[in-house]
């Protein structure tokens, strides 16, 4: 996500880093580097302007600060100056006061709209809501398929009109019965996915605007696709000219995309990004935060989400199972297969290890090996109970037969074993030192 922009603002950011002190000369050099990497990434040419300008007057304006250095003090700015642009604050959805909650989801063919209402409602049913989805998308009957094969998968109902088999093509009718339905059957959000078109077409427009003046939603959403750049820019600003919605949904950030559309639609439009979709799988969904996107972009991390993402897949009990487990030095193989399934619910390793501060740009051209937990996983499983909580047991013919079952090497086994050794070792020694109340270095 946004590695390119993210190397070029780092780089440029360093040319003071240097320096002893901000001033007129070295802040012009660096401001030029600056409105250079955004014009790469394809921000919008009037927002890149002002961006620097501002970043440029906070500079030379502020007060040389001695406890920081001019590189830290224009880190901040731009941090600030990227947090506003993003839209500041961060914007949630507007709940209504009786339910059911309409949203409506709107956006071109391909821009992972039916995805996005997929995600929106396991990112609901995560928070206790119930929600239905709405068919609307009636012209294609792959896309009525397409929205229950995913719905299926997150445990939602979905609400379509049927005559015969035939799908009826009557989007407004859809959507309409479907808020009904959601109140008959206490479903207390509607997610209602709409069709899109190639381009923007007055038809779609139309219809949208339709569904909008019947069922009156709460919340208009409008995804657009972050790859396409100036162009989700240009679409969004025809939308919102037509449907005037409330938030707009990045989709796929996760892939080759240069940051543009991102760094300019709220400027643009002036409607706030609500929700950023960061990949094919159904959990890859995260609520936006201006000043969170604002740290990643600048190679800070995102401790935060990191943390969020963590707490989503353990409770405090879960926790506290596995501090006890670790104390009494009882944490076993099983134990460590059931904590790698975890770690792979939050995420792929690469979008994890991008939200560690000083790690995203780092890794951007490294080929993370994603399977490497499946072969330890095949590893562990293909080992009796007994061998997962006695390691000690595992012999050269156990080690053989082990490898032979999980299709690997007796040395990948030999390996296994002795890196979770190594592990329990490194946990006892910060086990010890804890308890002694050491300070524990974790840093080198
Ligand atoms: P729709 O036509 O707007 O309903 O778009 P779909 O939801 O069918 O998505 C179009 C394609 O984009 C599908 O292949 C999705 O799997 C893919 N897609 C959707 N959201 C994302 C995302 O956030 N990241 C990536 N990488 N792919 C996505």
């Amino acid at each position: 996500m946004f590695e390119g922009l993210s190397q070029k603002l780092e780089g440029a950011l360093q040319s003071v880093t240097g320096q002893g002190r901000i001033d007129e000369v070295n802040v012009a050099e660096t401001m030029r580097e600056i409105r250079r990497a955004l014009l790469n990434a394809d921000v919008n040419y009037q927002v890149a302007k002002e961006f620097t300008a501002n970043v440029k007057e906070a500079a030379t304006g502020e007060d040389v600060l001695t406890s920081v250095t001019p590189g830290e003090q224009l880190t901040k700015i731009m941090h600030d100056e990227l947090t506003r642009v993003l839209g500041g604050e961060h914007e949630g959805i507007e709940m209504a006061e009786t339910p059911p909650t309409v949203i409506l989801v709107a956006g071109l063919q391909g821009s992972g709209k039916t995805t996005f209402c997929a995600k929106l409602a396991r990112h609901f049913r995560k928070e206790g809501h119930a929600p239905l989805l709405a068919a609307s998308d009636v012209y294609r009957p792959a896309a009525v398929d397409q929205l229950k094969t995913l719905a299926d998968q997150v445990n939602a109902p979905v609400y379509s009109i049927e005559d015969d088999g035939e799908i009826v093509e009557d989007a407004v009718r859809v959507a309409n019965e479907a808020v009904t339905e959601a109140q008959n059957t206490a479903r207390d959000i509607v997610i209602i996915d709409t069709a899109g078109r190639m381009h923007i077409d007055e038809a779609m427009m139309q219809e949208v605007e339709d569904i909008k003046t019947t069922v009156a939603p709460n919340e208009t959403l409008f995804v657009v696709d972050s790859m396409t750049g100036q162009d989700a820019v240009n679409t969004a600003k025809e939308f919102n000219e037509r449907i005037d919605y409330d938030g707009v949904v990045l989709s796929k950030l996760d892939g080759d995309t240069r940051g543009g559309a991102a760094l300019s639609i709220r400027t643009v439009v002036n409607k706030p990004i609500k929700f950023a979709s960061t990949g094919e799988k159904l959990d890859a969904l995260t609520p936006f935060y201006p000043d969170r996107m604002a740290q990643r972009i600048l190679g800070m991390g995102d401790v935060v989400s990191f943390v969020e993402r963590a707490q989503e897949q353990y409770d405090e009990q879960e926790a506290e199972r596995l501090q006890e487990k670790i104390r009494s030095e009882e944490f076993d193989l099983q134990d460590f297969y059931d904590q790698l399934q975890r770690i792979q619910k939050m995420g792929s390793i690469k979008e994890l290890m991008g939200m560690i501060p000083g790690v995203g740009n780092k890794i951007s051209d490294l080929d993370i090996d994603e399977e490497a937990f499946t072969h330890i996983e095949a590893i562990i499983q293909s080992m009796t109970p007994e061998e997962r909580a006695h390691p000690d047991i595992l012999n050269g013919t156990r080690r053989r037969r082990i490898a032979r079952g999980s299709g690997n090497e007796v040395r990948d086994v030999n390996q296994l074993v002795s890196q979770f050794e190594e592990m329990k070792d490194m946990m006892k020694t910060m086990q010890k030192m804890t308890s002694k109340g050491q300070d524990v270095d974790i840093s080198s």
